[in-house]
């Protein structure tokens, strides 16, 4: 079977690893969407589509499932995003989801949809670790090796502190 999961991913941490690993278990293919990818450079979404591409990729090389990574653009009008989505990707039967919206434009379109736990919700989560990243605290341990180190090789600390200062 093959499955569909959609996140921004700024950045791609544990919780988002944690998801799919479980999700591994029960599917042979997953697609894997990244969310509002034409966004970038702002302090809610820092890393560009390729960055994210490259955050997932890496992260999920040891693990035994086979994965499609597709950029999704938003595009503002929820009644026709399904379509949109399933104009990007390979086809695919269940949708995994936490998200009460995406869940409800998949049912509204037949879809199956799963739900998967939060995992330690309190940290493993894109704006703690956004807030973290600006603060000097500790992110590193939120996020897989592989996430560090794209983080690193784009300046992706400078960059988001950059974008996040109050200007002129
Ligand atoms: P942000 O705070 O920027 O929204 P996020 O941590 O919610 O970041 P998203 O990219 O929005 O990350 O999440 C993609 C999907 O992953 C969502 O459906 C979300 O519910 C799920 N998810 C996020 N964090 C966790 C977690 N800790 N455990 C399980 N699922 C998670
Ligand atoms: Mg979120």
């Amino acid at each position: 079977s093959r499955a569909f999961y959609i996140g921004r991913f700024q950045p791609f941490h544990l919780g988002h690893l944690k998801v799919i690993s479980q999700i591994a278990e029960d599917v042979d293919e997953l697609v894997i969407g990244i969310g509002s990818a034409q966004l970038s450079h702002t302090p809610e979404n820092p890393f560009t589509a390729g960055e994210r591409i490259m955050m997932i990729s890496r992260s999920l090389e040891d693990l035994d499932l086979y994965y499609y990574v597709i950029p999704i653009n938003d595009i503002y009008r929820n009644a026709i995003w399904v379509s949109h989505v399933e104009s990007m990707t390979p086809p695919f039967s269940q949708v995994y989801s936490n998200n009460p919206l995406v869940s409800r434009l998949f049912s509204e379109a037949g879809y199956e949809l799963k739900h998967s736990p939060m995992y330690n919700r309190v940290a493993y989560s894109g704006t703690e670790i956004r807030r973290r990243m600006l603060s000097g605290e500790d992110w590193q341990q939120l996020v897989p090796q592989a996430v560090v180190r794209v983080v690193e090789e784009v300046g992706g600390i400078e960059r988001l502190k950059q974008v996040s200062m109050k200007g002129d």
